[in-house]
Protein backbone atom coordinates (compact mmCIF):
# COMPACT_ATOMS: atom_id res chain seq x y z
CA UNK A 1 0.00 0.00 0.00
CA UNK A 2 2.74 2.06 -0.37
CA UNK A 3 1.54 3.57 -3.63
CA UNK A 4 -1.54 4.48 -2.08
CA UNK A 5 0.63 6.43 0.18
CA UNK A 6 2.22 7.90 -2.75
CA UNK A 7 -0.51 9.19 -4.88
CA UNK A 8 -1.72 10.94 -2.06
CA UNK A 9 1.24 12.82 -1.25
CA UNK A 10 2.03 13.43 -4.74
CA UNK A 11 -1.46 14.94 -5.18
CA UNK A 12 -0.77 17.18 -1.78
CA UNK A 13 2.48 18.31 -3.06
CA UNK A 14 1.22 19.03 -6.82
CA UNK A 15 -1.64 20.65 -5.34
CA UNK A 16 0.49 23.23 -2.89
CA UNK A 17 2.33 23.74 -5.48
CA UNK A 18 0.13 24.52 -8.44
CA UNK A 19 -1.61 26.99 -5.83
CA UNK A 20 2.33 29.12 -5.68
CA UNK A 21 2.51 29.29 -9.39
CA UNK A 22 2.61 33.31 -10.32
CA UNK A 23 2.55 32.88 -14.24
CA UNK A 24 1.89 30.62 -17.55
CA UNK A 25 5.68 29.78 -17.47
CA UNK A 26 5.86 28.17 -13.68
CA UNK A 27 2.00 26.55 -14.66
CA UNK A 28 3.25 24.67 -17.95
CA UNK A 29 6.30 23.45 -15.80
CA UNK A 30 4.43 22.25 -13.29
CA UNK A 31 2.12 20.31 -15.98
CA UNK A 32 5.07 18.61 -17.17
CA UNK A 33 6.91 17.87 -13.91
CA UNK A 34 3.64 15.88 -13.14
CA UNK A 35 1.34 14.49 -16.25
CA UNK A 36 4.16 15.38 -18.92
CA UNK A 37 5.41 11.63 -20.74
CA UNK A 38 7.97 11.79 -17.88
CA UNK A 39 5.74 13.16 -15.45
CA UNK A 40 5.69 11.88 -11.85
CA UNK A 41 2.15 10.66 -11.56
CA UNK A 42 3.02 9.04 -15.61
CA UNK A 43 5.51 7.21 -14.32
CA UNK A 44 3.31 5.73 -11.31
CA UNK A 45 0.71 4.70 -13.83
CA UNK A 46 3.39 2.62 -15.75
CA UNK A 47 4.68 1.05 -12.72
CA UNK A 48 1.48 -0.52 -12.08
CA UNK A 49 2.29 -3.42 -13.80
CA UNK A 50 4.96 -4.41 -11.55
CA UNK A 51 2.32 -4.14 -9.03
CA UNK A 52 0.67 -7.54 -6.96
CA UNK A 53 -2.49 -8.02 -9.53
CA UNK A 54 -4.54 -7.46 -6.13
CA UNK A 55 -3.44 -4.24 -5.88
CA UNK A 56 -3.74 -3.09 -9.82
CA UNK A 57 -7.66 -1.86 -9.25
CA UNK A 58 -7.15 0.50 -6.03
CA UNK A 59 -3.97 1.69 -7.63
CA UNK A 60 -5.56 2.58 -10.51
CA UNK A 61 -8.87 3.94 -9.33
CA UNK A 62 -6.45 6.22 -7.46
CA UNK A 63 -4.28 7.22 -9.47
CA UNK A 64 -7.40 8.19 -12.05
CA UNK A 65 -8.61 10.17 -9.83
CA UNK A 66 -5.62 11.74 -8.94
CA UNK A 67 -4.95 12.69 -12.38
CA UNK A 68 -8.56 14.02 -13.16
CA UNK A 69 -7.94 16.08 -10.11
CA UNK A 70 -4.72 17.50 -11.14
CA UNK A 71 -6.03 18.10 -14.57
CA UNK A 72 -8.91 19.78 -13.28
CA UNK A 73 -6.71 21.83 -10.52
CA UNK A 74 -4.04 22.88 -13.72
CA UNK A 75 -7.59 23.99 -15.89
CA UNK A 76 -8.68 26.15 -13.24
CA UNK A 77 -5.03 27.59 -12.33
CA UNK A 78 -4.69 28.28 -16.05
CA UNK A 79 -7.84 30.21 -16.37
CA UNK A 80 -7.03 32.04 -13.18
CA UNK A 81 -3.65 33.09 -14.86
CA UNK A 82 -4.46 34.07 -17.93
CA UNK A 83 -7.49 36.34 -16.29
CA UNK A 84 -4.74 37.82 -13.91
CA UNK A 85 -2.53 38.29 -17.25
CA UNK A 86 -5.06 40.00 -19.11
CA UNK A 87 -6.31 42.66 -16.20
CA UNK A 88 -2.28 42.84 -15.81
CA UNK A 89 -1.64 43.79 -19.56
CA UNK A 90 -4.70 45.85 -19.74
CA UNK A 91 -4.11 48.17 -16.67
CA UNK A 92 -0.28 48.70 -17.88
CA UNK A 93 -1.47 49.71 -21.96
CA UNK A 94 -4.62 51.51 -20.87
CA UNK A 95 -5.06 54.71 -22.71
CA UNK A 96 -5.59 57.93 -20.86
CA UNK A 97 -8.15 59.37 -23.60
CA UNK A 98 -8.72 62.91 -21.57
CA UNK A 99 -4.86 63.55 -22.46
CA UNK A 100 -4.80 66.23 -25.08
CA UNK A 101 -3.87 65.53 -28.40
CA UNK A 102 -0.90 66.32 -30.15
CA UNK A 103 -1.89 69.00 -32.89
CA UNK A 104 -0.35 68.97 -36.63
CA UNK A 105 0.84 71.83 -37.19
CA UNK A 106 -1.17 73.66 -39.79
CA UNK A 107 0.32 74.79 -43.32
CA UNK A 108 0.09 78.33 -44.99
CA UNK A 109 0.29 79.24 -48.79
CA UNK A 110 3.05 81.65 -49.50
CA UNK A 111 2.23 85.05 -50.31
CA UNK A 112 4.16 84.64 -53.79
CA UNK A 113 2.09 81.33 -54.04
CA UNK A 114 -1.50 83.28 -53.65
CA UNK A 115 -0.79 86.09 -55.64
CA UNK A 116 0.68 84.04 -58.51
CA UNK A 117 -2.38 81.84 -58.47
CA UNK A 118 -4.75 85.25 -58.85
CA UNK A 119 -3.02 86.63 -61.58
CA UNK A 120 -3.14 83.32 -63.22
CA UNK A 121 -6.84 82.60 -62.39
CA UNK A 122 -7.28 86.72 -63.94
CA UNK A 123 -5.52 85.34 -67.17
CA UNK A 124 -7.77 82.00 -67.61
CA UNK A 125 -10.56 83.90 -66.93
CA UNK A 126 -9.56 86.07 -69.87
CA UNK A 127 -9.08 83.01 -72.49
CA UNK A 128 -5.43 83.22 -71.48
CA UNK A 129 -3.52 78.99 -71.24
CA UNK A 130 -0.36 78.63 -69.07
CA UNK A 131 2.48 77.70 -70.38
CA UNK A 132 5.85 76.36 -69.10
CA UNK A 133 9.52 76.79 -70.49
CA UNK A 134 12.91 75.59 -69.21
CA UNK A 135 14.85 77.51 -65.95
CA UNK A 136 17.95 76.75 -67.62
CA UNK A 137 17.97 78.57 -71.38
CA UNK A 138 20.06 79.09 -74.29
CA UNK A 139 21.56 82.27 -74.93
CA UNK A 140 19.32 82.17 -78.31
CA UNK A 141 15.93 81.82 -76.62
CA UNK A 142 16.85 84.10 -73.91
CA UNK A 143 18.49 86.68 -76.24
CA UNK A 144 18.65 85.89 -79.86
CA UNK A 145 15.38 84.99 -80.64
CA UNK A 146 14.30 88.26 -78.74
CA UNK A 147 16.11 90.55 -80.87
CA UNK A 148 19.19 91.12 -78.70
CA UNK A 149 22.06 89.15 -80.87
CA UNK A 150 25.04 88.92 -79.19
CA UNK A 151 26.60 92.16 -79.77
CA UNK A 152 23.22 94.37 -78.71
CA UNK A 153 24.22 96.65 -76.15
CA UNK A 154 21.08 95.58 -74.04
CA UNK A 155 22.30 92.76 -73.02
CA UNK A 156 24.48 94.83 -70.49
CA UNK A 157 20.74 95.50 -69.52
CA UNK A 158 20.29 92.15 -67.34
CA UNK A 159 24.01 90.47 -65.63
CA UNK A 160 23.57 86.76 -66.03
CA UNK A 161 24.06 83.64 -64.13
CA UNK A 162 26.21 81.87 -67.22
CA UNK A 163 26.54 78.00 -67.05
CA UNK A 164 28.58 77.67 -70.25
CA UNK A 165 28.96 80.63 -72.75
CA UNK A 166 25.84 79.69 -74.35
CA UNK A 167 23.76 78.26 -71.25
CA UNK A 168 22.27 80.34 -68.62
CA UNK A 169 19.38 80.46 -66.20
CA UNK A 170 16.61 82.04 -67.82
CA UNK A 171 16.69 86.16 -67.19
CA UNK A 172 13.05 86.42 -67.99
CA UNK A 173 10.35 84.44 -69.04
CA UNK A 174 10.22 86.16 -72.63
CA UNK A 175 12.13 83.13 -73.79
CA UNK A 176 8.92 81.12 -73.46
CA UNK A 177 7.42 83.23 -75.99
CA UNK A 178 9.63 82.27 -78.56
CA UNK A 179 8.92 78.34 -77.56
CA UNK A 180 5.34 78.85 -77.80
CA UNK A 181 5.42 80.41 -81.22
CA UNK A 182 7.83 77.89 -82.98
CA UNK A 183 5.69 75.14 -81.54
CA UNK A 184 2.07 76.86 -82.48
CA UNK A 185 2.84 77.98 -86.02
CA UNK A 186 1.22 78.55 -88.10
CA UNK A 187 -1.91 78.08 -85.65
CA UNK A 188 -3.44 81.17 -84.58
CA UNK A 189 -4.72 82.37 -81.95
CA UNK A 190 -1.96 82.54 -79.47
CA UNK A 191 -3.16 83.67 -75.91
CA UNK A 192 -0.72 82.61 -73.38
CA UNK A 193 0.82 83.50 -70.27
CA UNK A 194 3.88 81.73 -68.85
CA UNK A 195 4.43 82.13 -65.05
CA UNK A 196 7.94 81.17 -63.12
CA UNK A 197 11.67 81.62 -62.31
CA UNK A 198 14.30 84.26 -63.47
CA UNK A 199 17.54 84.83 -62.01
CA UNK A 200 19.50 87.87 -62.32
CA UNK A 201 22.68 88.90 -60.64
CA UNK A 202 21.13 91.01 -58.15
CA UNK A 203 20.72 91.35 -54.67
CA UNK A 204 19.20 93.87 -52.24
CA UNK A 205 16.20 95.05 -50.50
CA UNK A 206 14.01 95.78 -53.75
CA UNK A 207 16.16 93.41 -56.04
CA UNK A 208 16.47 89.17 -55.59
CA UNK A 209 18.89 86.89 -57.46
CA UNK A 210 15.85 84.48 -57.96
CA UNK A 211 12.34 85.81 -58.73
CA UNK A 212 9.28 84.86 -60.24
CA UNK A 213 7.77 86.85 -63.45
CA UNK A 214 4.27 86.05 -65.14
CA UNK A 215 5.19 86.67 -69.06
CA UNK A 216 1.94 87.03 -71.11
CA UNK A 217 1.64 86.54 -75.46
CA UNK A 218 -1.26 87.48 -77.74
CA UNK A 219 -0.66 86.57 -81.73
CA UNK A 220 -3.46 87.06 -83.87
CA UNK A 221 -4.64 88.64 -87.34
CA UNK A 222 -4.72 92.75 -86.47
CA UNK A 223 -4.02 92.48 -82.99
CA UNK A 224 -3.24 96.19 -81.97
CA UNK A 225 -2.36 97.97 -79.40
CA UNK A 226 -6.02 98.96 -78.29
CA UNK A 227 -6.20 95.29 -77.05
CA UNK A 228 -3.02 95.43 -75.13
CA UNK A 229 -4.20 98.05 -73.52
CA UNK A 230 -7.39 96.53 -72.63
CA UNK A 231 -6.55 92.98 -71.71
CA UNK A 232 -3.79 95.13 -68.97
CA UNK A 233 -6.45 97.64 -67.88
CA UNK A 234 -9.20 94.39 -67.31
CA UNK A 235 -6.60 92.91 -65.65
CA UNK A 236 -4.82 95.31 -63.65
CA UNK A 237 -8.25 96.50 -62.15
CA UNK A 238 -8.91 92.89 -60.99
CA UNK A 239 -5.98 92.91 -59.24
CA UNK A 240 -6.04 96.09 -57.78
CA UNK A 241 -9.53 96.99 -57.45
CA UNK A 242 -11.36 99.01 -59.92
CA UNK A 243 -10.56 102.48 -59.24
CA UNK A 244 -6.91 102.11 -59.72
CA UNK A 245 -5.44 104.46 -62.00
CA UNK A 246 -3.20 103.17 -65.40
CA UNK A 247 -0.79 104.89 -67.20
CA UNK A 248 1.24 103.55 -70.18
CA UNK A 249 4.60 105.80 -70.69
CA UNK A 250 6.69 104.91 -73.89
CA UNK A 251 9.49 103.04 -73.14
CA UNK A 252 12.31 100.74 -75.00
CA UNK A 253 12.63 96.48 -74.70
CA UNK A 254 14.13 95.18 -77.71
CA UNK A 255 11.52 92.58 -78.29
CA UNK A 256 8.85 94.77 -78.50
CA UNK A 257 7.86 98.17 -81.00
CA UNK A 258 6.03 100.47 -79.72
CA UNK A 259 6.81 99.29 -76.27
CA UNK A 260 5.57 100.67 -73.06
CA UNK A 261 5.70 100.77 -68.66
CA UNK A 262 2.26 100.44 -66.98
CA UNK A 263 2.21 102.45 -64.08
CA UNK A 264 -0.60 101.71 -61.45
CA UNK A 265 -1.31 104.97 -59.29
CA UNK A 266 -0.36 104.24 -55.59
CA UNK A 267 -2.06 101.45 -53.84
CA UNK A 268 -0.48 103.20 -50.58
CA UNK A 269 -1.19 106.95 -50.70
CA UNK A 270 -3.76 106.83 -53.60
CA UNK A 271 -2.22 109.01 -55.76
CA UNK A 272 -1.03 111.46 -53.12
CA UNK A 273 2.63 111.22 -53.12
CA UNK A 274 4.56 108.59 -50.56
CA UNK A 275 7.76 106.78 -49.36
CA UNK A 276 6.73 103.81 -51.25
CA UNK A 277 6.06 105.72 -54.82
CA UNK A 278 8.90 108.01 -54.55
CA UNK A 279 6.07 111.44 -54.05
CA UNK A 280 4.77 110.15 -57.77
CA UNK A 281 1.59 109.38 -57.02
CA UNK A 282 2.31 106.04 -59.53
CA UNK A 283 4.13 102.76 -59.39
CA UNK A 284 5.66 101.06 -61.79
CA UNK A 285 4.00 97.16 -62.67
CA UNK A 286 4.64 95.83 -66.15
CA UNK A 287 6.71 95.91 -69.03
CA UNK A 288 4.87 95.93 -72.48
CA UNK A 289 4.58 96.08 -76.00
CA UNK A 290 3.72 95.15 -79.73
CA UNK A 291 5.89 91.96 -80.30
CA UNK A 292 8.86 93.34 -82.66
CA UNK A 293 7.97 92.00 -86.32
CA UNK A 294 11.60 90.55 -86.48
CA UNK A 295 10.93 88.57 -82.94
CA UNK A 296 7.87 87.18 -84.90
CA UNK A 297 10.22 86.61 -87.65
CA UNK A 298 12.06 84.82 -86.01
CA UNK A 299 10.03 82.46 -84.54
CA UNK A 300 8.50 81.80 -87.60
CA UNK A 301 5.39 83.89 -88.34
CA UNK A 302 4.79 86.34 -91.11
CA UNK A 303 5.28 90.36 -90.08
CA UNK A 304 3.04 91.28 -92.75
CA UNK A 305 0.02 89.32 -92.22
CA UNK A 306 -0.29 88.71 -87.99
CA UNK A 307 0.59 90.92 -85.22
CA UNK A 308 0.99 90.34 -81.21
CA UNK A 309 1.58 91.74 -77.88
CA UNK A 310 3.29 91.09 -74.91
CA UNK A 311 4.03 92.24 -71.33
CA UNK A 312 5.33 90.91 -68.48
CA UNK A 313 5.33 91.65 -64.33
CA UNK A 314 7.15 90.59 -61.48
CA UNK A 315 5.10 88.73 -59.25
CA UNK A 316 7.16 89.72 -56.10
CA UNK A 317 6.55 93.65 -57.29
CA UNK A 318 2.52 93.21 -57.27
CA UNK A 319 2.85 90.90 -53.64
CA UNK A 320 5.12 93.63 -52.34
CA UNK A 321 2.27 96.34 -53.61
CA UNK A 322 -0.63 94.08 -52.41
CA UNK A 323 0.58 93.43 -49.14
CA UNK A 324 2.58 96.47 -47.83
CA UNK A 325 6.03 94.60 -47.49
CA UNK A 326 8.59 96.94 -48.03
CA UNK A 327 11.61 94.28 -48.38
CA UNK A 328 11.79 91.81 -50.86
CA UNK A 329 13.97 89.09 -48.85
CA UNK A 330 10.94 88.71 -46.81
CA UNK A 331 9.79 85.90 -49.09
CA UNK A 332 12.84 84.02 -49.51
CA UNK A 333 14.26 83.85 -45.76
CA UNK A 334 11.34 81.20 -44.59
CA UNK A 335 10.47 83.49 -41.11
CA UNK A 336 6.94 81.81 -40.55
CA UNK A 337 6.17 84.91 -37.91
CA UNK A 338 5.79 86.33 -42.32
CA UNK A 339 4.63 83.61 -43.43
CA UNK A 340 1.88 82.75 -41.20
CA UNK A 341 0.39 86.37 -41.98
CA UNK A 342 -1.26 85.37 -45.38
ZN1 LIG B 1 2.35 106.53 -52.79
Amino acid sequence: METLEALKSLKERALRELAQVKDLEGWEGLRIKYLGKKGELTQVLRGMGKLPPEERPRVGQLANKVREELEEALRRTRETLAREEKERRLREEKLDVTLPGRPLPRGYYHPIHLVLEEIKNIFIGLGFAVAEGPEVETDYYNFTALNLPPEHPARDMQDSFYITSTVLLRTHTSPVQIRVMEAMRPRLPIRIIAPGKVYRRDDDATHSPMFHQVEGLVVDKRVTFGDLKGTLMTFLRQMFGQDVGVRFRPSYFPFTEPSAEVDISCVICQGEGCRVCKQSGWLEILGSGLVHPKVLEMAGYNPEEVSGFAFGLGVERVAMLKYGIDDLRLFFENDLRFLRQF
